[in-house]
């Protein structure tokens, strides 16, 4: 474990995380270009916060949250994530350091009907994890029951399959699981977006109980905004593998200012249906992803682009009008207006 200290309030903090994808052809696998999914992208988590990371389908949300898990490499970047033996750069851990770091960091994931073993009882779902860290039998079995309880099922379950369960509570089995090892951090991807919406909320809520209980914190990923902005400390809005907007929940969706950010809550109607909608779809093309991208890269679709937008990336900075609260752009219009061209 390297020691390579983070703010005492952090638990995560990850900077300049790049993944570029090999384009391989032929017999000989030759890298003919590279998929540019996420690039340089820095942000921390506060312990026992729950960060957002919000963004269309492919803009690099669950690259990005597969390589702080690990199940992906970076090609540049550290990911700095505090366990309780210390801190340690997860681009940099072996396997053996990986099995102990796991403890600390678990997911949940997006399909409770897929990410379930159907041939596997609820004891062996949920207490696999137990399993493979030298819980006897009759530990196991008892934490099992403990977990159950902790999630809203009947402790007696243990010899069910997942298909005698509904949608939500193969949902609160996947959260068992996740919890059987006690972590602090919990990686979030999509967990309620299988679910139906009279479900999503109850799922929410036990993750919100969950946390004050055990001191949870959260990296939640979402495309749903109703669902980010329920559950979300800040919110962090992804566009084509970059980070163009972060901020607390409250100021980003009363006051977004990157264009993308103001056009995705403009896309979202009003549940009031006594309200005009004024939203709609955000016109033009996305960028192609093997093509490097010199300018913004929101350029193509932004109704104020300027000659710069094209030639210059903006960088993301700090725009916060308060000492405490974080408020992150990363576009040309937004510096000038605010006259900040501090770096974040
Ligand atoms: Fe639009 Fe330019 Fe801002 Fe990009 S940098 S979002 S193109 S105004």
């Amino acid at each position: 474990m390297g020691n390579m200290d983070i703010a005492p309030d952090l638990i995560l903090d990850v900077k300049g995380l790049t993944k570029h994808f090999p384009i391989e052809r032929g017999f000989l696998k030759k890298v003919v270009g590279h998929v540019r999914a996420v690039s340089d992208v820095s942000f921390s988590v506060k312990k026992g916060e729950t960060l957002g990371l919000v963004g269309e389908s492919g803009c690099g949300k669950t690259t990005t949250a597969r390589m702080i898990m690990k199940a992906v490499e970076p090609t540049a970047g550290s990911v700095r994530f505090r366990t309780d033996q210390g801190v340690v750069d997860m681009a940099k851990v072996d396997r053996r350091e990986l099995k102990a770091i796991r403890r600390d960091m678990q997911m949940i994931f997006q399909d409770p009907y897929s990410s379930l073993n159907p041939r596997m009882t609820v004891q062996e779902i949920v207490g696999e994890p137990l399993g493979n860290y030298g819980y006897s039998a009759e530990e196991s079995k008892k934490r099992v029951q403990e977990l159950l309880a902790l999630v809203g099922l009947n402790p007696k379950y243990l010899s069910r399959y997942p298909h005698a369960f509904s949608g939500g509570q193969r949902q609160r089995l996947g959260i068992a699981r996740a919890l059987a090892l006690d972590p602090s951090l919990i990686v979030c991807d999509e967990p309620v977006s299988a679910l139906d919406v009279s479900v999503q909320a109850q799922i929410l809520n036990l993750l919100k109980d969950l946390q004050d209980e055990l001191g949870l914190t959260y990296l939640f990923i979402a495309h749903d905004l109703s669902v980010i902005r329920h559950i979300c400390d800040r919110v962090a809005v992804m566009y084509f593998g970059r980070i163009v907007e972060l901020a607390d929940t409250d100021i980003l969706f009363n006051n977004p200012l990157h264009p993308y950010t103001k056009a995705l809550l403009r896309a979202v109607p009003d549940p009031d249906p006594r309200e005009e909608w004024l939203g709609g779809v955000i016109c033009g093309e996305i960028p192609d992803p093997t093509k490097e991208m010199v300018g913004c890269s929101f350029s193509p679709r932004c109704a104020y682009v300027q000659k710069q937008c094209e030639q210059i990336c903006p960088q993301l900075i700090d725009v916060a009008t308060q000492g405490e609260q974080t408020h992150q752009v990363a576009c040309h219009l937004v510096a000038e207006a605010t006259g900040l061209r501090k770096e974040a």
